[in-house]
């Protein structure tokens, strides 16, 4: 079986072919058109798709597409996605566009909960009963496995951990998302950026403070770079966010009893700079029987994304033939 893995971002779209032993036969990065609109996408995603099927005409090929945002996986219908350029369309019914243009009906999931599943089938070979995939970045994504399952919840919307409250809802910290108090306004770029324009604000001299001054454009690198150079101010910066990380996991761990965490995403590169801080979260808690058992491991695989989506398709398609 081949399964074709879309995973839709701003600029860009990426798509994975795969077969079912997990190998990879064909990776390509377009860029979308904004201007084509919903149809241009349909058309260049269904092209390629219908390529493909030609391509490999023997084989049953099957689709799954993550988008950014509020997608209802059961519908095939994106409610809401607010950083795509080529559409501001609410409520669209991209699973049924895609299978008029192609004969094959996609599964469409929240890209972070494919890319868990990636990390899941890549990554951990499904080792582990119930994970908690985390993406750190710009934004603070999630996505869980239970009982082996992908879990999306009752409308599709399961893991969206950054927006979970870890501060007061009223004088926390502004998300990006317009609430205060979120872990993504502590742990996200934007919190980040916040501790370190304050950090530079209180120690001028600081080594990450010359850094900061060189730029205008604030990269979450240049404080792990100040890290890397034993900058104490750069160092307290990733203790806090791992502290923050920590008390937003330990939540998740009392609710749910997971065996293991795994932290991916561009930030995660500086886990050496937060992960004791993030650690030693966890070995306080009161209750300790979650906490003994979990492994917390880093993920650096930068595709998975896409592969999490093709593997998706195929684990789905053998799923639904087995009904
Ligand atoms: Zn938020």
């Amino acid at each position: 079986m081949i399964g074709i893995g879309v995973d839709i971002g701003g600029t860009f779209v990426k798509l994975y072919v795969m077969n079912d032993h997990g190998e990879i036969f064909r990776k390509e990065k377009l860029e979308t058109n904004a201007a084509a609109g919903e149809k241009g996408f349909v058309a260049q995603i269904g092209d390629f798709i219908n390529h493909i099927k030609a391509e490999f005409a023997d084989q049953r090929v099957a689709v799954a597409v993550g988008a950014p945002g509020d997608v209802d996986h059961e519908k095939g219908i994106l409610r809401y996605t607010p950083n795509l350029k080529f559409t501001r369309v609410k409520d669209w019914a991209l699973a049924e566009q895609l299978e008029k243009y192609t004969s094959i009906r996609p599964y469409i999931a929240n890209d972070a909960t494919l890319a868990a599943w990636g990390v899941y089938e890549a990554d951990l070979k499904r080792k582990g009963t119930n994970v908690l995939i985390v993406t750190l970045g710009t934004g603070i994504g999630g996505g869980l496995i239970i009982n082996k399952e992908l879990y999306q919840g009752s409308h599709g919307t399961a893991g969206e951990i950054g927006h979970m409250k870890i501060a007061d809802i009223k004088t926390g910290p502004l998300c990006g998302c317009g609430a205060h108090g979120c872990l993504e306004a502590f742990v996200g770029t934007i919190g980040i950026k916040r501790r370190a324009l304050q950090s530079a604000v209180d120690y001028p001299d600081s080594l990450l403070a010359k850094l900061l001054k060189q730029t205008s454009d604030f990269k979450v690198e240049l404080v792990a770079q100040a890290a890397a150079q034993g900058c104490p101010q750069a160092l307290q910066i990733w203790k806090d966010t791992g502290y923050y990380l920590g008390i937003g996991i330990a939540n998740l761990a009392l609710i749910l009893d997971l065996d293991t965490v795994v932290l991916t995403g561009g930030v995660s590169g500086a886990a050496p700079y937060f992960r004791p801080a993030l650690e030693q979260v966890l070995n306080a808690q009161q209750i300790k029987t979650p906490f003994t058992k979990l492994t917390l491991c880093i993920s650096k695989n930068p595709d998975i994304g896409g592969v999490g989506a093709a593997m998706y398709a195929i684990y789905r398609t053998q799923q639904d033939a087995r009904k």
